[in-house]
Formats: C-alpha cells, sequence, structure tokens
C-alpha cells in the first residue's frame, strides 16, 4: 500500500502535463504517475524491423507506455483551440487559447521545432477557402507545430527526466485495474503488475488513460456510477494519395482541416491528421481490433500524402454504445481482410467492385502500408458512412484536384473512440469527490496540445 497527494493514472500527454505543471508552478505535493506500459526510451515497435505490425502482447507500444499514444505519434500540435476536442465548451474558447500559448512555449523548452506550418501565405490560404466555399466545405485555420515522430521522442524522453529528476514517482508496467471509492468519495486506486495488485491512496484521482483506456473507464463509470453520458464515435477512411496531388495545400497549410455536411444525410464529415509525406499506419487494440491511423517523420519522406476522413455518429434510444458499434464495424472490417487492414481504390468503389493486390501494381501510388490487403471496404462500412465519405470526398476534389481519382487509396476501418464522456464542472471535478478525468478517454479531448492543455488546467487546479 502507497500513500500520495495525486495519483495519475497513464503518462500520456494529459497525466505528464498535470504532474510537470504542478511542478512548475511549485507544487509541494507528493505525485504517483501509474503506467501500464514502459518508459518512451524502452518503447519499441517491432515493424521498424519486421516491415509488419506483430500484434505486441500483452499491448502495443504504439499507443502505450510514457507519453502514450503521442511518442510515436506525428507530433502535430494543433495551435488553435477549434481543433482537437470540446474542452472550450467546458472552460471556455479564450481559456483554452491561453493555455495553448502557454502550453506551445513548454513544448518549445523541451525541443519543439521553432516553425509554425500554415500562417507564411494569407493570399494563398485565402485561393483555398474560395474553393472550400464553392465546394461547400468549410476551412479551419489552425497554424500547426510539426514536431515530427522521432523529434517527439527525444522530447518525451526529456519530459520523463524532468519529472523522475523532481521526484515524481512514476510505476511502469502496472495497470490501473480499479478505482477506491467510499461513498461518494474517491480514496485512490488498485493497480496490478507483475509483483501482484496493490492500492495506491491519494487526495486527488486523476484518470487519464487515453483512447485505448477509453472502454474500461467506461466499465468502471458504470460500475461506480461515475456520471458520464454517451459520446460521438467517429468512423471513417484513411485516405491516400501521391504528393504531387496535395502539393499546394502541404506546402499552405501543411494540414487542410475541412469541415462538410453533404447530402443526403447532412452529417458532419471531416479531415483529420493529414501527413505530407508521412506513412499509413496500423494500431492495434487489446481486443486484436487492428485500425489504421497515419504519421509522418520529420526526416524521412514518403511520395504520398494521407489523412483521415471521419464521420461522427450519435446513438440515443434505444441503443446507446458507440463503442461498441464501431468496434463491430472494425471487427468485420478486420475479418474481410483476414486481420489486416483493408485498403481499395476509389474508382473501385464508385464502379462497385473489389480492388485486387495486382490492380494496385498498376497505379502512380505505391500504399505506404505494406500489409494491407486489397478488398471491398464497402462490404463492412455503413452505408451512411461510405455515402458520406464518398460526397465529401467528390467535394474535397474542388479543392484539391485529383483528389478523387481513380487510383486514390481509401484504407479501412479508422475509427476513434472518443465517446463515453464524463461529466465534469469547469474544474474537472466529477460527481464522485477527488477524481477528475482527463485527456482523450475523458471524451472533452481529440489530439496532442488539448490533452497537454487539459493536464495544465488539472494543475492550476490541484496546485
Ligand atoms: C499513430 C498516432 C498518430 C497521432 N498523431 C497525432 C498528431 O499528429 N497530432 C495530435 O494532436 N494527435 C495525434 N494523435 C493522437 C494523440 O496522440 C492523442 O490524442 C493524445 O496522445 C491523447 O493524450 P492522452 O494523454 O489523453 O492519452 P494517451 O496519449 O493515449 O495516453 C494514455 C496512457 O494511459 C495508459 N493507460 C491506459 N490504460 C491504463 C490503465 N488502466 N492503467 C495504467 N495506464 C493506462 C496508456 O498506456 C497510455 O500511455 C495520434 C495518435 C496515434 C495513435
Amino acid at each position: 500500500m502507497r500513500k500520495c497527494d495525486v495519483v495519475i493514472v497513464g503518462a500520456g500527454p494529459a497525466g505528464i502535463f498535470t504532474a510537470l505543471e504542478m511542478l512548475r508552478r511549485g507544487s509541494a505535493a507528493s505525485i504517483i504517475i501509474v503506467e501500464k506500459g514502459q518508459p518512451v526510451e524502452k518503447r519499441y515497435c517491432p515493424k521498424a524491423r519486421t516491415g509488419r505490425c506483430m500484434n505486441c502482447k500483452p499491448y502495443c507500444h504504439i499507443t502505450t507506455g510514457f507519453s502514450g499514444a503521442g511518442a510515436f505519434s506525428d507530433g502535430k500540435l494543433s495551435l488553435s483551440c477549434e481543433v482537437g476536442g470540446d474542452l472550450p465548451s467546458l472552460v471556455g474558447e479564450q481559456l483554452v487559447q491561453d493555455t495553448i500559448g502557454y502550453t506551445d512555449g513548454i513544448y518549445l523548452e523541451f525541443g519543439a521545432d521553432t516553425h509554425i506550418e500554415g500562417v507564411a501565405d494569407p493570399e494563398a490560404v485565402k485561393e483555398i477557402r474560395k474553393r472550400a466555399i464553392s465546394a461547400g466545405l468549410r476551412l479551419v485555420d489552425c497554424p500547426i507545430r510539426h514536431l515530427g515522430t522521432e523529434k517527439a521522442q527525444a522530447l518525451y524522453y526529456a519530459i520523463e527526466q524532468t519529472l523522475l529528476d523532481s521526484g515524481v514517482e512514476i510505476i511502469f508496467g502496472n495497470e490501473c485495474v480499479d478505482v477506491i471509492l467510499e461513498g461518494d468519495a474517491c480514496r485512490g486506486i488498485r493497480i496490478a503488475g507483475k509483483a501482484g495488485e496493490e492500492e495506491i491512496f491519494a487526495e486527488h484521482t486523476v484518470i487519464a488513460t487515453g483512447r485505448r483506456g477509453a472502454d474500461w473507464l467506461e466499465r468502471v463509470c458504470a460500475d461506480h456510477k461515475i456520471a458520464h453520458q454517451p459520446g460521438t464515435v467517429d468512423i471513417g477512411v484513411r485516405v491516400e494519395v501521391r504528393n504531387e496531388i496535395m502539393e499546394h495545400v502541404n506546402e499552405v497549410l501543411y494540414e487542410s482541416k475541412l469541415i462538410g455536411y453533404p447530402k443526403p444525410f447532412k452529417n458532419k464529415v471531416r479531415t483529420f491528421c493529414q501527413n505530407p509525406g508521412g506513412f499509413v499506419a496500423q494500431e492495434n487494440y487489446d481486443n486484436d481490433l487492428a485500425v489504421v491511423n497515419g504519421h509522418s517523420y520529420k526526416e524521412i519522406k514518403s511520395s504520398n500524402t494521407n489523412l483521415a476522413i471521419l464521420c461522427s455518429h450519435n446513438f440515443s434510444e434505444p441503443f446507446n454504445q458507440p463503442i461498441a458499434y464501431a468496434q463491430k464495424v472494425g471487427e468485420l472490417t478486420n475479418m474481410l481482410g483476414a486481420g489486416h487492414i483493408l485498403v481499395q481504390r476509389f474508382g473501385d468503389i464508385l464502379d462497385g467492385k473489389r480492388t485486387w493486390a495486382k490492380e494496385l501494381s498498376q497505379s502512380n501510388i505505391r500504399p505506404t502500408l505494406p500489409d494491407a490487403v486489397a478488398g471491398d471496404i464497402t462490404a463492412a462500412m455503413p452505408y451512411r458512412s461510405m455515402i458520406n465519405i464518398i460526397n465529401f470526398i467528390q467535394a474535397v476534389d474542388q479543392v484539391v484536384p485529383g483528389f478523387a481519382s481513380y487510383e486514390t487509396l481509401l484504407y479501412s476501418p479508422e475509427l476513434k473512440f472518443y465517446s463515453n464522456r464524463i461529466r465534469m464542472n469547469e474544474r474537472f471535478e466529477t460527481n464522485i469527490q477527488g477524481l477528475h478525468c482527463l485527456g482523450d478517454s475523458s471524451g472533452w479531448t481529440r489530439g496532442l496540445m488539448m490533452s497537454s492543455v487539459m493536464g495544465v488546467l488539472m494543475a492550476r487546479q490541484l496546485s
């Protein structure tokens, strides 16, 4: 049994920025972080050596360990409060924008590149916006600071050392299995690791378990009546085109954040996580679900650009399990790809046929995810999502000519589990005294900067 003032579950950006900001504010509180994975310097994805996903057990190093899903991520820091989740609706836009500036300063102190993408050529941005308007799309202004996957790891290593040197205890290789409640108050957590189970008692418990901890947190909420509401789940595809197609928007904006409400459903559809010269990647969740993602390195560049196109789905009556819904879509897609990510040419989708492996080699574009399997994503994608995606791609084609080409590649399933939004006030207090939920698992954030900002704001409440 251990005791501390603040116990943080999850060493992703939300968790580590909570601890870091408490130290920066001179807090004397004792802090323990419990992290299921390894220190950042011990995280290693065997795919770099084997060329294919090895489905590592007991967890995937891409999403688990110090710095969370941030370590191997592209490290694109979105510097606008319009991007990265709904935190502004909880604490106010101005506070979030100001805290983005402050948190960006911390990233710079730890070695982030000083260059900002998307602000150099306002006239060219105007031209792109004009085309977006005539295509019925909205272009969101969002300056981006790009860390790059390899630089992000060095930066988070420096933060890890700062926390350790300042006396923060980080318990790696241990998983939080439950929270300890006494009536309506949280007294700490129960953890499990190789050495068995242990209890950690704390005045404040901060849960920041990220996207892959979202379904665990949902169970904890149900077991302990922690107030929450079903949130949104995003279902979509990862699109990959040759760099030549995206050249202009890549140069002007780096990331083109476009939002549309295509007919006939008029659901919100958006672009997300654009990676010029990047690589499509596979992530595996603990329940063996293989999902697609994308990233880019600062130095190593591919000939392609990838980005996600996502459709938001909400449920109410009689079904309100968005995570379970998206998981079923993912499982069905994985089944059709024999456990691999499926890839299909856009033109084949319009022609109503599957893509064959030999047809991929007839294109200008070569898939950057070599173990993706050519097939038919329409056999697993819900009708509404598929129509939304097709119509959105055709609208983007008016902004980026060539985007809706026959050879454009669509990878599936791209799923974002943001659901289960924890009900909290602006001080991040849940209905359970002493319990706070942060970052992507809280349902309030969707990205590196916003989850880091939530950590910073949490620290200001705790110190
Ligand atoms: C491949 C990839 C690329 C990405 N690229 C970008 C990008 O360019 N820009 C951007 O803004 N965002 C990007 N993201 C998303 C971004 O990484 C996340 O939004 C962000 O990391 C969320 O931070 P978090 O602290 O909420 O959670 P996470 O970073 O997910 O961290 C949660 C941590 O909690 C740990 N954990 C989970 N459950 C438990 C438990 N029960 N007990 C103990 N520990 C637990 C996990 O191991 C993990 O380390 C990317 C994500 C991926 C996977």
